[in-house]
């Protein structure tokens, strides 16, 4: 595998760069094929983060905040911005620091400090539960059950609504009353966010803040559709107890009429109304595909078989699964502009329409769990997990965000890869030629973890000819600001360094990373794979392969047999054969929904994870010595060996031929047999 110190460096600030060294030179950064990029964790969770309960000290020319890498002068109180090479007069309170006595953000490990912000959040995270109930009995009741066990796990201070649907959608009134209210919509239309206002009666109710709660006040339909857990446990359990399948008559000709589309626009529009600005997750639960109304995937009638990849090829199959698209990608942008996400949890043998959601998914950060019942452990693992809580018995899911690059002049930003929107700032530091989600130099995240990772792509503004000074450094940092659990608002700054160098220094090839790389091309190919032909795509992969062979390998011309690659590339041609074959750019025996299930988590884990998916591991468990890494391959199937296949999605046990007749006899269960 690659050399193991970038690893360390990444444990530390959350930061992986293809190339550990840049040129400085625009033209040789452009010769060297695979872009200068760097895979980033914004809220890793490493054990150095400086907690700072104290706004940041920003710099007045390009707002970075004050670093381990800015240069302070202790005799005039002024500190140099390594970004734009600003002098700055520090605030009143900073007069009393020495070099003795250093802030916390000045300190050398300090690459990564997070400062708890003063302004709190308007509102605690909040969960809008979107049931379908176009669903057998049975498969209804496991919903019901998984559902409630999840509210169980859910902080009492969150807020949370509910909306069912079938061929109709539902929005229950959660306030505690004699009669249950409720109130219909249609689920042949499309909802607007001013119309889910007036239906509601929305802006006529005032919630009023209870001393010592922390919630929100004076929101329309706050205390209405959407309460603390705690207030309404017992209402929301007891309507949830009392759904029943949806009445729709019985065939065996026709599809359950099922407005999925229509729900989530409800939905959209409800948090649009309650929570604009703060975070909150639209969680849809369905057990088969949308079949009326917005968003539709498949007709009523069973004949019409629900889309496969082949039927993209042919233009009657693209016409629906376009439309619902457009519908999908349209709610995406109103969920992103106001900070909230959409999950799907999809419980069915069929397809349910994953694909024409996952523009939705993608750019809010919410998460896909694909299994085939209610009851399935997978689900019911991932649902677990999901509000799995911190040592400060805090959700790990953090909101509405907005994550910023400070840089140098001489880097421009071409753009980022992940579940992320533009934040549309137009600065002149944002590359024209745009990688990924560019043009801007700030982005929003609706909803991310500790393990959320950007692909992001930059190239050098310098001009070939440039002069390098000794010790020259390129600097960046990143911000970002986001919504804990807690009610905090919290500022993640990480700042990074790495040596410019002469073009072509041989120390520039020496500082390849690439596993960073290979994440960093997987990034890049499943972003062209939502604008052009995956068939392009492959090509597009071939080209990078031989063009980096031809500028880094070592050979004798016209001697095919002398080619040898430099130490620090040898992994990536295996990286982009996996690449190549693996189920991100192959469809090949999946449906479209898998498909866009694998993309959509390929394109926001690290590179660890990255690379696991990509290129499985298959490890040798054997007597004559540790677990050892070994070939994917027949000849690594050994009688005496049990081998695991990891795969990221999935893990695979196989016992050699030897070892089962061994467990047959009961060896792994005597006592002198403990190795076993
Ligand atoms: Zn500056």
């Amino acid at each position: 595998m690659a050399d193991p110190q970038y690893a360390t460096l990444e444990a530390y600030d959350g930061v992986r760069f293809a190339w550990n060294v840049w040129p400085l030179s625009r033209i040789e950064a452009n010769r060297m094929v695979i872009p200068l990029g760097l895979m980033v964790t914004p809220l890793k969770r490493t054990d150095s983060l400086t907690s700072l309960q104290y706004e940041p000290v920003r710099c007045r020319g390009c707002q970075g905040i004050l670093n381990p890498y800015s240069q302070v002068d202790f005799a005039s109180m002024i500190w140099l911005c390594p970004f734009c090479y600003n002098r700055n007069s520090f605030p009143p309170h900073y007069q009393g620091i020495t070099e003795g006595q250093l802030p916390g953000e000045l300190f050398q490990e300090a690459v990564s400090v997070e400062y708890v912000l003063q302004q709190p959040v308007r509102a605690p995270p909040s969960f809008i539960l979107v049931l379908d109930l176009s669903q057998s009995l049975e498969a209804l009741t496991e919903m019901k059950q998984s559902v409630k066990q999840m509210l169980q796990m859910l902080p009492e201070y969150c807020l949370v609504g509910l909306i069912t649907f079938g061929a109709m959608v539902t929005v229950h009134e959660l306030a505690a009353s004699e009669i249950p209210r409720a109130y219909l919509f249609r689920g042949t239309k499309e909802t607007t966010a001013q119309e889910v206002a007036k239906l509601l009666g929305l802006g006529l109710v005032q919630y009023k803040r209870q001393a010592g709660m922390p919630g929100p006040s004076g929101t329309p339909g706050i205390g209405r559709f959407l309460l603390p857990y705690s207030e309404c446990d017992y209402t929301l359990e007891s309507i949830i107890d009392d759904l029943q399948p949806d009445r729709q008559p019985s065939s065996r000709k026709q599809r359950l009429v099922r407005a999925t589309g229509a729900a989530v626009g409800v939905g959209v529009g409800l948090m649009e109304n309650c929570i604009p600005g703060t975070g909150g997750r639209l969680m849809v639960f369905t057990g088969g595909p949308c079949t009326t109304g917005p968003g539709a995937v498949v007709g009523l009638a069973l004949e019409d078989s629900i889309r496969t990849h082949r039927d993209f090829e042919k233009s009657a199959g693209v016409k629906q699964f376009k439309k619902a698209c457009q519908w999908y990608e349209s709610l995406g942008r109103r969920m992103a502009g106001s900070g909230h996400c959409l999950d799907v949890f999809a419980c069915s043998l069929d397809q349910v329409g994953v694909a024409e959601m996952h523009d939705a998914v993608s750019v809010t950060g919410g998460v896909v769990v694909l299994a085939e019942t209610f009851s399935h452990e997978i689900y019911r693992k991932s649902l677990a997990r999901l509000f799995e809580l911190d040592e400060n018995g805090y959700l790990q899911m953090f909101f509405n965000a907005t994550f910023d690059v400070i840089m140098s002049k001489d880097i421009r930003v071409s753009g980022t890869t992940g579940p992320v929107t533009s934040a549309n700032n137009k600065s002149p530091l944002a590359s024209e030629v745009e990688l990924g989600v560019g043009g801007t130099t700030s982005w929003r995240l609706c909803a991310l973890s500790q393990a959320t990772s950007l692909g992001m792509f930059f190239e050098v503004a310098a001009s070939h000819g440039t002069v390098l000074e000794p010790g020259q450094i390129l600097c960046l940092q990143f911000q970002t600001q986001y919504q804990h659990p807690s009610g905090q608002h919290r500022l993640r700054v990480t700042t990074v360094a790495r040596p410019w160098a002469e073009p072509n220094a041989p120390e520039i090839a020496s500082s390849f990373d690439q596993e960073a790389a290979a994440a960093l091309l997987a990034r890049q190919a499943l972003f062209r794979c939502s604008q052009e032909d995956v068939f392009d795509v492959l090509r597009w992969i071939d080209r990078i392969l031989i063009r980096v062979a031809s500028k880094f390998g070592d050979f004798t011309k016209d001697n095919p047999a002398s080619f040898r690659w430099p130490p620090s590339f040898t992994y990536l041609p295996d990286f982009l054969f996996h690449l190549r074959r693996s189920q991100f750019l192959q469809v090949f025996n999946n449906t479209p929904d898998e498909t866009a299930f694998y993309r959509l988590t390929l394109e926001r884990e690290g590179v660890q994870a990255s690379m696991l998916m990509i290129q499985p591991t298959l490890t040798s468990f054997t007597f004559e010595g540790p677990p050892q890494p070994v070939l994917l391959d027949v000849a690594s199937m050994r009688p005496d060996s049990i081998l695991v296949l990891d795969t990221w999605f999935m893990l695979v046990v196989h016992y050699g031929k030897t070892i089962v007749e061994w467990r047959k006899a009961g060896y792994h269960l005597q006592p002198d047999q403990d190795a076993f």
